[in-house]
């Protein structure tokens, strides 16, 4: 192993311990590697020191060859996010009430299953929506919380962390844990993901946004809600496809009565939408919401669907438009959750569970009184 001469050396001195000579000698491994420094005198010392020396390459060898994370090779990615490792499975105290998939291995929902395909939208009693009320608010205030972490830095997995734990406090079961095999106790979609994001590793950085999804589970009934919050500075555009986004699902609730079409909620969306430029997912629906976690009505939000149903009071339902700023197409990662869009630009979502009241609508995911203030609106005021 011989040495190479550096060109216009500042002043070394030789690594052999005890000579204090001026080295001009550079280990040539170093220099592959860009190891700084390991300088000798003469090839003497650099091979009197080689047994010591190539202990150094070892170490930074083995470091640099800690691959990146990559779990699907030859996966074509959409877009420039990409999947880090999960945290842990999470466990939940058996005091608290769980939906029957939860202790399914693979999450079958069997109650959901068998009304599956059945289009009767059940008006649930005063007694059933004063359950409903309560898992949505506490659904509310989870999602709150998740709301007050978010900044560069935090990962999705944090949130996830604070929700379940949020949920424990309230004896709430939070719903998507082990929902049809879903891993995590919510959704965090980043960006380019439409939905379903599964919690991982990866912190936030300035420029992102991210959906966070929760649906908690209390004494029998599901309440769901999401919003679309901003991490740090975002791109202009991005934050009109926030505010479109939550404006399309405002002006849908708006026409939310007894006596209107399931089929009609989509129109108001899609020409909303469209109107700025924006386009609506067609794959992923709202859904009636109650005991069971999706259940009929289905709830399409581009105009021209083939929904069933009118709306009668004590419907409970989710009004949830996905829009993308490019095209309205989704794919799905080999997590088979992820759902991104084909193009790789970004989607918004916001999501609120209401009841059909005699003569209108309840939101009863609403933050404070009223409709509510989401929280991008506060976002943008600061
Ligand atoms: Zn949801
Ligand atoms: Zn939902």
């Amino acid at each position: 192993m011989a040495t190479a001469e550096v060109e216009n050396p500042t002043l070394h001195t030789c690594e052999t311990v005890g000579c204090d000579k001026e080295a001009k000698l550079q280990c040539p491994s170093c220099i592959k590697l860009q190891i700084q420094g390991s300088f000798f005198c003469s090839q003497e010392c650099f091979k009197g020191s080689w047994g010591e020396h190539k202990q150094v390459h070892k170490k930074v060898k083995a470091k640099q060859e800690v691959k990146p994370y990559s779990p699907w090779p030859g996966y074509y990615f959409t877009g420039k996010l990409r999947p880090s490792p999960r945290g842990p499975l999470r466990d939940l105290p058996l005091t608290i009430d769980r939906p029957d998939y939860a202790d399914h291995p693979e999450g079958y929902p069997a109650s959901e299953m068998s009304v599956r395909g059945n289009s009767y939208i059940k008006q649930l009693s005063k007694d059933e929506i004063e359950g409903l009320r309560a898992a949505c608010k506490y659904g509310r205030e989870v999602l709150d919380i998740a709301a007050a972490m978010i900044k560069p830095g935090i990962t999705t997995d944090d949130i996830d962390d604070a929700v379940h734990k949020a949920c424990i406090e309230r004896n709430c079961y939070p719903s998507p844990l082990n929902y049809r095999g879903f891993p995590k106790s919510c959704c965090t979609s980043v960006n380019e993901v439409i939905c379903h994001g599964i919690p991982d590793q990866r912190p936030l950085e300035d420029g992102d946004i991210v959906n966070v999804d929760i649906t908690v589970y209390y004494r029998g009934y599901h309440g769901d809600l999401n919003e679309t919050f901003f991490v740090g500075k975002v791109d202009d555009r991005i934050k009109e496809l926030v505010k479109v986004t939550y404006g399309s699902m405002m002006q849908a609730i708006d026409i939310v009565k007894p006596g209107v079409k399931y089929r009609d909620v989509g129109a108001v969306i899609q020409k909303h939408c469209q109107a700025h430029g924006f386009s609506v997912v067609r794959t992923y629906c709202g859904h009636g919401i109650h005991k069971l976690f999706h259940t009929a009505p289905n709830v399409p939000f581009y105009a021209k669907n083939k929904a069933v149903g009118v709306m009668k009071p004590g419907h409970a339902f989710t009004i949830e438009p996905m829009v993308n700023d490019g095209v309205w197409k989704d794919a799905l990662w080999p997590d088979d959750w992820t759902a991104v869009t084909t193009d790789g630009k970004w989607s918004a979502q916001f999501e609120h569970t209401m009841i059909v009241t005699d003569t209108g609508v309840e939101v009863l995911t609403a933050r404070g009184a009223g409709h509510g203030r989401p929280h991008f609106l506060d976002q943008m005021d600061s």
